[in-house]
C-alpha cells in the first residue's frame, strides 16, 4: 500500500508544468536511516538538456538511478510522459508496478554509466545489437544496420569486430553511448561519463555527447564535474545539495550569478 501522500500527488500535480517528459513529484529515497533524496520535485521537458552538478554524496547518481529503475523511490511518484514509472493506476488507485510495466517504461530511457559496462566477450557490434534484438524485438538485420549507423556517428565505424579489451577507455565509452542510442530513447542519462577516463581521453567522449546534444530532439540528464562542458551543452543547470535542488537556471545565471551561499562556495571549490 502506498503512502496517502503519494496517492494524492497524482491528482494534485505537484509539479505545475505543461506536458513534461520526466516529472519527479515529491520523490524521496532512503538507504536505511539515511535520506539521500528529499521530497524532490524535478521536471525535464522533451528535448531539454539538463546538467546536474553538486558536491559528492548530494544524491546526483541516486536521482538518475531512480529514473533508470535501478533504485526504487521510498515515496513519491516519477512519471514519464505523464505515466507513472514505478506505479500503475488500477481502478483510479496507484499500486506498485510489475516487472512488465517497468520493462516497458525502461525502454524509453538510455543510460551511460561511469564504468562502460560493455559485455567483454562480445564484439563492439554485438554489444550494440543485443538489447534491440532481445528487448525491443528488432530483427537482427535492422539492429545491425542501426548499430552500424550509431557506431559511425560516434566515430567507431571501423571497430565493429573488435572486442572491448582491444579499445581505449574513451572508445569503450563511445560504444556505450552508441549502444544506448540504438534503442532510440526519449531521454538519455549520463552519470559522470568521463570520470573513469584518463584525462587525454575525456575530450573525445565529451565531443560525442556534445554532438548528440546539438542534434536536439532527445532529452538529456547529465551528471558531471565538467563545469565548462555543462555550461556549453545544457539548457539548464541543476545544483543539488543534501538530496534537494538548491538552485537551478540557465548556465549563465548559475555560473555567473549564483544566488545561494552553498552554490557560491561549491563553484569556488570547483575552480
Ligand atoms: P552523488 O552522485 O551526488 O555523489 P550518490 O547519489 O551517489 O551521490 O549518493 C548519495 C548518498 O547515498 C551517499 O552518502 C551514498 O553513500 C549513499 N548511497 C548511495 N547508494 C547507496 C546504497 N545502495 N546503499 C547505501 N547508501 C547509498
Amino acid at each position: 500500500m502506498l503512502a496517502v501522500k503519494t496517492q494524492e500527488l497524482i491528482e494534485k500535480k505537484a509539479v505545475d508544468t505543461v506536458n513534461p517528459l520526466v516529472a519527479y513529484k515529491q520523490v524521496s529515497k532512503s538507504f536505511g536511516d539515511i535520506k539521500v533524496i528529499r521530497e524532490l520535485d524535478f521536471i525535464v521537458s522533451p528535448g531539454e538538456k539538463v546538467a546536474i552538478i553538486g558536491p559528492s554524496g548530494s544524491g546526483k547518481t541516486t536521482l538518475i538511478r531512480l529514473l533508470m529503475t535501478l533504485e526504487e523511490p521510498t515515496s513519491g511518484v516519477i512519471e514519464i510522459n505523464g505515466e507513472p514509472l514505478w506505479h500503475k493506476e488500477v481502478k483510479g488507485k496507484l499500486v506498485k508496478a510489475d516487472e512488465k510495466h517497468l520493462h516497458k517504461m525502461r525502454g524509453q530511457i538510455g543510460m551511460v554509466f561511469q564504468q562502460f559496462n560493455l559485455f567483454p566477450h562480445m564484439t563492439v557490434l554485438r554489444n550494440c545489437t543485443e538489447a534491440p534484438v532481445n528487448v525491443l524485438g528488432m530483427s537482427r538485420k535492422e539492429a545491425e544496420e542501426r548499430a552500424k549507423a550509431m557506431l559511425t556517428k560516434v566515430g567507431l565505424g571501423n571497430k565493429l569486430d573488435n572486442y572491448p579489451a582491444q579499445l581505449s577507455g574513451g572508445q569503450q565509452q563511445r560504444v556505450a553511448i552508441a549502444r544506448a542510442l540504438v534503442m532510440r530513447p526519449k531521454v538519455m542519462l549520463f552519470d559522470e561519463p568521463t570520470s573513469a577516463l584518463d584525462p587525454e581521453l575525456v575530450g573525445e567522449v565529451l565531443d560525442v555527447i556534445r554532438e548528440i546534444a546539438e542534434e536536439g530532439d532527445m532529452a538529456m540528464i547529465l551528471v558531471t564535474h565538467e563545469m565548462e562542458f555543462a555550461k556549453d551543452v545544457a539548457d539548464r543547470i541543476v545544483f543539488t545539495d543534501g538530496g534537494k535542488i538548491v538552485e537551478q537556471g540557465p548556465p549563465t545565471e548559475i555560473f555567473e550569478k549564483p544566488k545561494s551561499d552553498r552554490l557560491q562556495s561549491f563553484l569556488k571549490r570547483m575552480k
